[in-house]
Order: structure tokens, then C-alpha cells, then sequence
């Protein structure tokens, strides 16, 4: 028979961080280019005041424990605000993806059943076709003050936030629950399918921080700035680590293209930040164009898709900026593997340094990876042997909101949908989403690692390559590309590529476009591309 350990059974709950962080790092700022447009400016004292003023609010509208509230809002620090008071008081913070098109939007609300939606005031024609579509909302909540509402009458009694926390007091009478409550909400893309829902709870999340804190995603000496928005995947948990570090936040609301995230950074003094890598393209442009990198910055974490070979180069040998490349998704909260050099690779040549970075990272600790074959058995770390990477711990789903049946393996493990490898150092490498990798004979080609090898190519400014039949092969790439400047043909890229990768990995055909089309979270709709050149077929 075990022992029984014998220390406290404190549950781990979201909250605590805040209130950490309002007791010991009270004046640590909290930065926002606002949605009305000036930069705003708090502490984590202050934002745990608000939280309190807010719970209250909640309260009072009928919110309670178990009940899901919806956001329609960029990364400021009224949002902020919101997942700390709603995940307090026991109910669920719903963040929800603005970019989506309407009929997704009510659909996730509708199926979430939202009791109450709060929106920044430049997402006022999302929220009203919401208020319209959405029996389950009671109340809408536009995020700002008093001077910039909405005035028109497609809200019926619209509420306005800091109006409506000014009435409010302190002193929260907060609740104490089990560590296994959900605390907030977000669903899947849906770039593979219907979007589902997955629920964090304040254990996960909690977790989920020290995760991140102690693999370099954030320190305690930064000053950050998640540039991933928090309707996605709670950008990444620095909301929550943060908090738990003390370290300044910065938050870009509005701001997302090159210019003015530099601005920021570099008036902020944001030592790192953290995105998906379409955004970083324009970060990159601005740094050239002023010939420096914004004063302070010292690491960028790339996650959300690969990061290429290009990428790290300019942050990295042009600017001295480091690149922390990372894997993860929804459905892990999402932090499950990171790339940060192992001594070894930091005295190896510069072009193993780089081909090391490229690949996604190590496990942190709490996130157990393995690589299966198609019948489920175990694929050697010997990083060649490509597999289904597949994932468990404390911060990786169970089930989907209102679903039925489990998406685990039947000795418990979740399957990501991407395939890769692993190799003795630890380094897992995605070479594909399971639905994305080309099928050539009986061999697996990699389209992510023949796109990010495209893109080193001059004439390439933007690449996508999928699977399109093959009268012999059942399956050849076809590479997609935006050009810079004169479009490449078909052999140049070939001549470029056979030196990097495979001979019969070389694409098969080329097509020229104007753009490619993206999705709401910045990657590659593959589906639209399949669809729209549905009619080639090869050999
Ligand atoms: P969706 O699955 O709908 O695209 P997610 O945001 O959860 O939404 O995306 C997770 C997926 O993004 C992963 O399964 C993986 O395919 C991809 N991804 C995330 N990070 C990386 C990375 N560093 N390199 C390559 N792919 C990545």
C-alpha cells in the first residue's frame, strides 16, 4: 500500500497568479495600443482591482459557476481583465476568433451557449449579427468607455465595460472550487474540419505556466509581448505566466502589421515576444527598412507553423534577435515541444545550428511524445522514421466540449495529426499534418519542408505545396507560389531545390498565383488550394 503525502491540498486555480502578481509585482505595467487608439497604461495591481469591480459585474448580471461568456476581443488589457474575473468567479471565458466568418461565429456561441458577449468596439458589426443570431445571449458588453460606445440601437441595452466596473466595489467574496473546473474555453480552427471545443482547466493552465516559464517562452526578466492573439489558444498562456513571473506585459490590440508592432516594441523596451511566422514576416520588412531591430528585443518564439530556414537567418545573423522555434496546437494548451539549443549545437558550424533550429524542439517536461506507424506501433528516435506524433499529460485534452466519444487512443494517448520525427537528441521534427503529406508510391513527402526549402529561393515570396494525383505515383507535390518579382519557372526552382532535399521530392508542377489564401490564424488554407486546382493531374 502507498503513503498518503502529507502536504496541503491547495487546488491550482487561474486567479492565484493575478493575485500573486497584483501582492509582489503590484507596479509591473500592463501596456496596450489601444482599440480607441492611444496607448493605455496599468499595473497588475490595478488590473487585479478591475478584476475584482468586474467579478462583481458578473455577479450581477446572473453570471455563475459553470456558465460560458464569450469574447470577441484583440490582446488589451480589458481582455485581460476578463479572463482572470470570469475563470475567479468558476464560469468559463469563451474567447472567439473575430476573424471567422459570421455564420462560424454564431455557430461556436451558439453551440458554447453564451450567456453574455463582450466586444471591442471595432468587431461592432460581428457582435450585433450575433446579438441577432444567438438565442442563448442575454447581454452584449462593448469594451471601452463611455465616449467611444456604439450609439446605434443593434445592441438593445447595450452595456458599456468601464462604465459598468466603475459602479462596482472590491472586495470579492471569491469562491474556492476544484482544480479540475474549466476556466476557459477556445475551439479548433476548423482548417480540418467543424471547429471543436476545448476546455481548459484552471489545473492545465496552471501547469501550463510553469511549463512555459521554465522553457524560455517567457522569463522573469522580460518584458513580453504576445503578438498571438488571446482568442487563440489563450495566446499561448502568457496571460497567465506573466502574472506568474511579474514581468511586464505589452499588448498590441489593434496593431499587427510591421510598423507599429516595431513602435511598440521598441517604445516598450519588449524584450520577447511571441507569434506565428506570417506575422513576423512584416516585423522583418520593417527591420530592414530601418536597419535595426526594435532596441530591447532579444528572442522571438515562432510556433503555430514552421518556422523557415529564411526566418531564422534574418532575425538571428542579421538582427541578433533569437529564434525559439515551438510546436503545439489547440488541443495542448498549446505549449508541447520547444527548441532551445542543447550545449552541444551552440559550438557546432552555423549551418548545423540552423538546420537544428528549424526543427520544432524538445518535449518539455509534462508533455510525454511518442511517433506511431499507421497500426499504432512504436517508430524508432532514430530522426528518419516518420511517423503520428502523438501526446499526453496534464495539459493535453481528454474530450471535446459535447463530445461523446473519446479522441484518445485506446491506451490514452492523443493523436495530433501531424507526422514526424524524433531523434536521439530529443528533437521531435514535423514533417507534415497526417492530411497534408504527399503520398509518393509508397513514401511520405514532406510539403512544409519542401515549402520552407522554396521560400531560401529569390523569386519565391510566398509557397504552398500539396499532393495532386499522379497516373503512377498515386500522389505528386505541386508547388504553389506568390512570386517576387519575375515568376520563377519550374526548372529554376528545381535546379535550387535538388541541392537541399531529396531528387524525388522535387515538385512535379508549378503554378504562379497572386496570393495564397489564408485562414483566420494566419496559416494556408490548404483545402481552398486542393479545391481550386482540383483539375490537375500528372504522369
Ligand atoms: P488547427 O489545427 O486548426 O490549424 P491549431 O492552431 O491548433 O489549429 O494548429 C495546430 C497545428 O499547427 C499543429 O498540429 C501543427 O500542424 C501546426 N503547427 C504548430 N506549430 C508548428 C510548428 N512550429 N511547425 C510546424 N507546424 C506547426
Amino acid at each position: 500500500m502507498v503513503l498518503a503525502g502529507q502536504m496541503m491540498d491547495r487546488p491550482l486555480l487561474v486567479l492565484p497568479l493575478l493575485q500573486y502578481a497584483a501582492a509582489h509585482h503590484g507596479d509591473s505595467a500592463v501596456v496596450t495600443r489601444s482599440v480607441e487608439g492611444p496607448v493605455h497604461r496599468t499595473t497588475y495591481g490595478e488590473t487585479y482591482e478591475r478584476v475584482q469591480r468586474l467579478a462583481h459585474a458578473l455577479t450581477r448580471l446572473g453570471i455563475k459557476p459553470g456558465d460560458r461568456v464569450a469574447t470577441l476581443a484583440l490582446n488589451t488589457w480589458r481582455h485581460l481583465d476578463l479572463y482572470f474575473a470570469i475563470a475567479g468567479i468558476g464560469a468559463v471565458c469563451h474567447t472567439v476568433n473575430p476573424r471567422l466568418p459570421a455564420d462560424q461565429l454564431a455557430y461556436l456561441l451558439s453551440h458554447a451557449e453564451d450567456r453574455l458577449l463582450f466586444f471591442d468596439i471595432c468587431f461592432a458589426d460581428q457582435a450585433a449579427a450575433l446579438v441577432a443570431g444567438v438565442p442563448t445571449l442575454e447581454r452584449v458588453i462593448a469594451l471601452t468607455d463611455a465616449a467611444h460606445a456604439p450609439t446605434d440601437g443593434r445592441f438593445g441595452n447595450l452595456l458599456v465595460y468601464d462604465t459598468m466596473i466603475a459602479r462596482e466595489g472590491l472586495d470579492f467574496p471569491w469562491p474556492e472550487f476544484d482544480e479540475n473546473t474549466a476556466a476557459s474555453l477556445c475551439y479548433t480552427s476548423g482548417t480540418t474540419g467543424l471547429p471543436k471545443g476545448v476546455l481548459y482547466s484552471h489545473r492545465a493552465l496552471v501547469l501550463h505556466s510553469f511549463a512555459v516559464a521554465a522553457n524560455g517562452l517567457a522569463s522573469a526578466d522580460d518584458i513580453l509581448m504576445p503578438v498571438v492573439p488571446m482568442f487563440h489558444v489563450n495566446a499561448w498562456g502568457i496571460p497567465y505566466t506573466a502574472p506568474l513571473l511579474g514581468a511586464p506585459l505589452v499588448f498590441g490590440g489593434p496593431a499587427f502589421d510591421g510598423p507599429r508592432l516595431f513602435d511598440l516594441m521598441e517604445t516598450e523596451g519588449v524584450t520577447c515576444t511571441q507569434g506565428v511566422p506570417t506575422l513576423w514576416q512584416g516585423l522583418i520588412v520593417e527591420m530592414r527598412a530601418r536597419g535595426h531591430k526594435p532596441k530591447d528585443l532579444r528572442r522571438v518564439v515562432v510556433g503555430g507553423a514552421a518556422v523557415s530556414e529564411s526566418m531564422v537567418r534574418a532575425f538571428e545573423d542579421e538582427f541578433g534577435v533569437e529564434v525559439f522555434h515551438a510546436w503545439g496546437m489547440t488541443e495542448t494548451t498549446p505549449l508541447g515541444v520547444i527548441n532551445r539549443p542543447k550545449a552541444k549545437f551552440k559550438t557546432a558550424p552555423r549551418d548545423r545550428q540552423v538546420r537544428q533550429k528549424l526543427k520544432q524542439g524538445i518535449g518539455v517536461f509534462g508533455a510525454d511524445l511518442r511517433i506511431v506507424d499507421g497500426e499504432g506501433r512504436a517508430m524508432p528516435h532514430d530522426g528518419t522514421a516518420q511517423g503520428h506524433i502523438q501526446i499526453r499529460g496534464p495539459w493535453i485534452i481528454k474530450s471535446y466540449f459535447k463530445e461523446d466519444h473519446s479522441p484518445l487512443t485506446a491506451d490514452g494517448w492523443f493523436d495530433t495529426g501531424d507526422i514526424g520525427t524524433l531523434d536521439p537528441d530529443g528533437y521531435m521534427e514535423i514533417t507534415d499534418r497526417a492530411k497534408d503529406v504527399i503520398k509518393s508510391g509508397g513514401e511520405w513527402i514532406s510539403s512544409s519542408m519542401l515549402e520552407n526549402a522554396a521560400l531560401g529561393h529569390p523569386q519565391v515570396a510566398q509557397a504552398a505545396v500539396i499532393g495532386v494525383p499522379h497516373a503512377r505515383w498515386l500522389e505528386r507535390p505541386l508547388l504553389i507560389c506568390v512570386p517576387r518579382g519575375e515568376p520563377p519557372t519550374l526548372e529554376e526552382i528545381n535546379a535550387y531545390l535538388a541541392t537541399r532535399l531529396p531528387k524525388w521530392w522535387l515538385p512535379d508542377a508549378l503554378e504562379c498565383v497572386e496570393s495564397l489564401p489564408i485562414g483566420p490564424t494566419g496559416k494556408i488554407l490548404k483545402t481552398k488550394l486542393r479545391e481550386r486546382f482540383k483539375a490537375i493531374r500528372l504522369g
